[in-house]
């Protein structure tokens, strides 16, 4: 028997969760992610279920010099939690989700789902920001930062990150926060995979109310300046209870869009109250009398189902490709670029998102976590290309990367949100961390000298 299968089977009588290898029944579907283009065969698959078998499999992983990845949601559009040849530890089964609605905290599984998180804080009436989709992964995500609905009003999710439980390196189990690890409990909030496996989050709640207001506008490509031009100008006066999330896609077939408008590619606002109906109908108003729209549509809505509300079209088994940056505004110089890319886009699926940042997620001073961004007021960009066939996908990466390459100059720069990028080389990483990186790469030698856990936006340890 090789020393690797000798091993093998120690973990899997070891572990309280399974091991799957190669062969293995269930092995195919465990090592499946949310990317359809990507398809990795990991030598071994430890599915866990507390953190003593992470830090088990962590140790197996360095003892037998396998790669580790690890998986949260699986949602990396890089396919950075499964690896050929590697160990993948698989948080799947760690996804329990516990409230205390007295002391308005949330302990949530590394595996756990953002729809399991919503579902439960909202049974209290409560909600703490994640992201838009609820089938994406609550660790990847956070660890990144979080950009969501409720950024403008609460921060992004590390900004609510009160705790975290962590498996490093050597294996050992530790808890930081701001009185324990302080170091490690900076670094991971916003520093990504990059010092540990993290088994569980611990997040402070707010009150949100069941429902809220959603309305969108929709308008047709030709519209697109005038749009962005008059988006710009509504956003910068936006009450604090609503957001505008700014995106450039093809109309979803929808009940609340007519059937003639579906697929068709345009400019659309996304505009959610989280404060009064009147409030909310006023921004509608402003947005739909300054250009009229195509589509025009206003509901209230579950917040629930506003987390849920892209589930679908951006269900898992498309083909994903996506970099990311961040623009000051819509200046003209951004909305030339902008408009002049748009059209280009092949695939109905692909999108550039914009998610505004200010408020709550300003008021959190630069230097308080390892965001792989600034602080001031702006816009997060997302580029994807998203497509069920490699004949509609392989145009729009194109597309991305072309855009990307336009957008460059009018932006802030390289450096983006490490969540945003499907393949990021060394000099985004450091352009997009600027100069938190050598704080971060300090850290990292402190607790994962070898670097281990390398698959991810990757913070080189520094030279001892
Ligand atoms: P995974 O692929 O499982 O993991 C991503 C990275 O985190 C990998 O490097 C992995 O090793 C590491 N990791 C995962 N779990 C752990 C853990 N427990 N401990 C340590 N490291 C871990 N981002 C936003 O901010 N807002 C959004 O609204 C948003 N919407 C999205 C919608 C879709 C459809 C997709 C595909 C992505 C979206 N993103 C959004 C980006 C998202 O934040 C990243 O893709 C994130 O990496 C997903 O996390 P995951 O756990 O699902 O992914």
């Amino acid at each position: 028997m090789t020393q690797l299968a000798e091993g093998l089977d120690d973990l899997r009588t070891n572990l309280q969760g399974f091991v799957l290898a190669p062969g293995d029944e269930g092995y195919d579907e465990a090592r499946r992610v949310w990317n359809a283009g990507i398809d990795r065969r990991p030598a071994v698959i430890a599915r866990c279920r507390s953190a003593a078998d992470v830090s088990r499999a962590v140790l197996f992983a360095r003892d037998h010099g396998l790669e580790i990845a690890v998986r949260g949601g699986a949602h990396s559009t890089g396919g950075k939690c499964v690896v050929d040849d590697g160990l993948m530890i698989d948080l799947s089964l760690l996804n329990q989700v516990t409230v205390d609605p007295e002391t308005r905290q949330a302990r949530v599984g590394g595996g756990a789902l953002l729809g399991q998180l919503d579902a439960a804080a909202q049974e209290h009436g409560l909600a703490t920001p994640a992201g838009m989709v609820s089938h994406t992964g609550v660790a990847g995500l956070t660890l990144g930062g979080g950009m969501g609905w409720l950024t403008r009003k609460h921060g992004l999710s590390i900004d609510n990150l009160t705790a975290v439980e962590i498996v490093t390196a050597d294996g050992r189990i530790r808890r930081a926060s701001d009185d324990e690890d302080p170091d490690l409990f900076w670094a991971v909030r916003g520093g990504g995979g990059n010092f540990g496996v993290v088994t569980e989050f611990e997040f402070r709640l707010h009150e949100q109310a069941p429902m809220i207001q959603f309305g969108l506008a929709f308008w047709d490509l030709e519209r697109g300046a005038e749009v962005l031009r008059m988006a710009r100008d509504v956003i910068a006066k936006l009450p604090d209870d609503v957001n505008i999330v700014v995106g450039a896609l093809s109309a979803p077939p929808a009940p609340f869009i007519p059937a003639e408008y579906h697929f068709r590619p345009g400019y659309a606002l996304i505009v959610n109250g989280f404060g009064s109906a009147e409030e909310h109908a006023a921004v509608m108003s402003e947005i739909t009398s300054t250009v009229p729209p195509l589509v025009e549509f206003s509901t209230p809505m579950p917040y629930v189902a506003l987390q849920q509300m892209l589930d679908e079209a951006n269900a898992w088994g498309f083909l994903a490709y996506d970099k990311g940056l961040y623009i000051d505004d819509f200046t003209d110089e951004v909305i030339q670029v902008i408009t002049e890319h748009v059209p280009l886009k092949k695939s109905p699926g692909s999108v550039l998102l914009s998610y505004r940042l200010d408020g709550a997620y300003s008021r959190v001073p630069e230097d308080a976590t390892a965001f792989s961004g600034s602080r001031a007021p702006g816009y997060g960009l997302f580029l994807v290309a998203l497509a069920p066939t490699p004949d509609l996908f392989e145009p729009d990466r194109a597309w991305v990367r072309t855009f990307w390459e336009a957008m460059v100059p009018v932006s802030r720069g390289i450096g983006s949100y490490v969540n945003a990028e499907s393949e990021a080389d060394d000099d985004r990483i450091r352009a997009s961390y600027g100069p938190k990186y050598d704080r971060l790469a300090a850290i990292k030698a402190t607790y994962d000298p070898g670097n281990l856990f390398h698959l991810n936006a990757n913070i080189k340890p520094a030279p001892a």
